[in-house]
């Protein structure tokens, strides 16, 4: 079994855009920016966001947040989208999700300018991806393609079992996969709530992918030998620690790792390289933008 360790890799990564950074501000280049719109006053949400804003600084690149009230209407946040959108000094536009409910998370997204949209929601870069052309893809499904091409983990042909069908992560994982690409080339079966056989399904999988929120959920009985292992899952369940609670994925690893080629660990897997999709996406903005600026790409 290897692990597929989002630490080393997320570092080895950020180490490399760092550098191109840097050096694009030699070339006396603006510094790349993203940009945060937090609503409300969750808790996770902040944390999610200042998580962001330091892996920013890490690298050299600029980030800002702007905080309004949980009251806010509709109209008011998209008028704030629409400044974000022409503002030329910014690159990346992301809306920390939950939003309160008098607003509409699709009008949200739908209003973001594509070309700033990093978190990869809007309906254009969506189709994009689906077709395969060059944009920004959601950040989880992207960090998982960007392991499981650096561990050079065999794809193209192979049976993959998503667990889950949102558009963040099952949906946009399953398009990655079945690509004319590498990694890529799978045949894709996603799984849900309704799905009668899933033991059966995961049974004959030669990746899975778990992303249903629900700890522990995959055990050992439910995977092949040598079958390559992806925990998106991120719960909180209460322990008897000083923070009251532990972090568990969506696979019961203890038992399952040791049938596993390869396995992600939570945490230290999944949830570095969804901050590195970020970050990559923030580039390609930046990249993007600066060409037509510039004129030089
Ligand atoms: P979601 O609640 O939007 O979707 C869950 C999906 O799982 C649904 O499509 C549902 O049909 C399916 N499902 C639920 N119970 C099932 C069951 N018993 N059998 C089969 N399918 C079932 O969740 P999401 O936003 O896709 O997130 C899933 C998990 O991944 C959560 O734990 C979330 O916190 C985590 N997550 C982690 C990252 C990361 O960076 N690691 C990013 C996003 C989400």
């Amino acid at each position: 079994m290897e692990l597929l360790d989002g630490k080393f890799l997320a570092k080895t990564i950020k180490a490399e855009l760092k550098e191109k950074v840097a050096e694009y501000k030699a070339k006396g280049w603006r510094t790349p920016h993203l940009c945060a719109i937090l609503v409300g006053e969750d808790g996770a949400s902040q944390t999610y966001v200042a998580s962001k804003a330091r892996d920013c600084d890490e690298l050299g690149m600029e980030s800002s947040v702007l905080r309004f009230p949980s009251y806010i209407s509709e109209n008011e946040l998209l008028g704030e989208i629409e400044k974000v959108n022409i503002n030329k000094q910014i690159d990346g536009l992301i809306v920390q999700m939950p939003v309160p409910e008098q607003i509409n998370p699709m009008n949200v997204m739908n209003h973001i300018d594509a070309s700033k949209d990093v978190d990869g929601f809007h309906p254009v870069n969506v189709g994009k991806m689906f077709k395969g052309i060059d944009t920004f893809l959601p950040a989880t499904p992207y960090g998982i393609m960007m392991m499981l091409e650096r561990y050079k983990v065999e794809t193209s042909g192979k049976h993959c079992v998503v667990i889950g069908r949102s558009d963040i992560v099952g949906k946009p994982m399953a398009a990655l996969l079945m690509q004319n690409t590498n990694p890529g080339n799978c045949t894709v079966t996603v799984c849900h709530s309704r799905t009668t056989n899933l033991k059966e399904l995961c049974l004959q999988a030669d990746i899975i992918v778990a992303a249903l929120g629900r700890p522990e959920f995959l055990k050992a009985n439910m995977v092949k030998e040598g079958a390559v292992i992806i925990d998106v899952g991120i719960t909180r369940v209460e322990a008897d620690n000083a923070r009251g609670y532990v972090i568990r994925g969506d696979v019961a690893f203890d038992e399952v790792a040791p049938k596993a080629s390869f396995i992600t660990p939570v945490p230290g897997g999944v949830g570095l390289m969804t901050r590195i999709g970020l970050l990559q996406n923030t580039l390609k903005a930046y990249e993007w933008h600066m060409a037509a600026e510039t004129r030089q790409f």
